[in-house]
């Protein structure tokens, strides 16, 4: 376990800033890898990309929103269509059934609107908290923290929380991340999760966090081994 209960608050705060500072300067690309021109698409496209790469879902929205470019369009679709349109992104059947829902609800309760809230967003169908960090944060300036599976990861390898549970781990983090940084820190997170801490095979010995992390040497310490495990910027949009 990475966590160690015997750090001190202030430590833990100190050494988390420091990290995400380097992280700021190992990954200046960082950014929402979903193509979106506005809060509706930015909602559609997170809700699609679930099971799926970003790039995948990339691929299908500009011709779902050609065809349905604000939520009444989309409310009023024909099913099949839009299911012909998802096909590549795989449950395409569920999925068709997520963004018809989300764009009633817009209809129906917000007036065609996406909210700019985290009270309202939630209670739209299939909106967690993650989703709705990720519009609030990207589309709206509001800063978000989104815990996806590698955000979570890479927190609890980092010894910063030992919490499982999503809802937990953001309040944890938002506690030694300022919160004008959230947003981006999430992006960067996320590279670092895709492109150097993998899930089975973490680069450590090309991690520039290494001398801040606890669980430095779970993955290969030799630099040369290590740098073969690095995903160029190209490759690494796999999860
Ligand atoms: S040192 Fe290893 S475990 Fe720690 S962040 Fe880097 S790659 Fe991940």
């Amino acid at each position: 376990m990475p966590f160690d209960p015997d750090e001190t608050p202030l430590a833990r705060t100190r050494r988390a800033r420091r990290m995400a500072r380097e992280l700021a300067v190992i990954h200046p690309d960082a950014h929402c890898e979903l193509d979106f021109t506005n809060a509706f698409e930015l909602l559609v496209a997170t809700v699609l990309s679930a099971q799926t790469t970003d790039k995948t879902v990339n691929k299908v929205t500009p011709a779902l929103f050609a065809r349905y470019p604000d939520p009444v369009a989309l409310a009023a679709a024909d099913r099949a269509e839009v299911e012909e349109i998802l096909k590549p992104t795989g449950f395409f059947r569920a999925k068709a059934n997520s963004v018809l829902g989300l764009a009633q609800a817009l209809v129906e309760r917000f007036d065609g609107e996406v909210p700019g809230r985290m009270a309202d967003l939630v209670t739209l169908p299939g909106v967690g908290r993650k989703t709705a960090n990720v519009v609030l944060g990207n589309a709206f300036d509001v800063p978000g923290l989104t815990v996806d599976t590698h955000f979570g990861r890479l927190v609890r390898r980092f010894g910063w929380t030992a919490e499982e549970d999503p809802v937990k781990v953001e309040a944890e983090i938002a506690e030694l991340v300022p919160k004008r940084d959230w947003t981006m820190f999430s992006h960067r997170v996320i590279f670092h999760g895709r492109r150097v801490c993998h899930a089975k095979k973490a680069a450590c010995g090309a991690c520039g966090l290494a001398r801040w992390c606890p669980s430095y040497g779970i993955g290969p310490t030799d630099p040369e081994l290590a740098l073969k495990l690095v995903k160029t910027p190209a490759a690494s949009d796999t999860e």
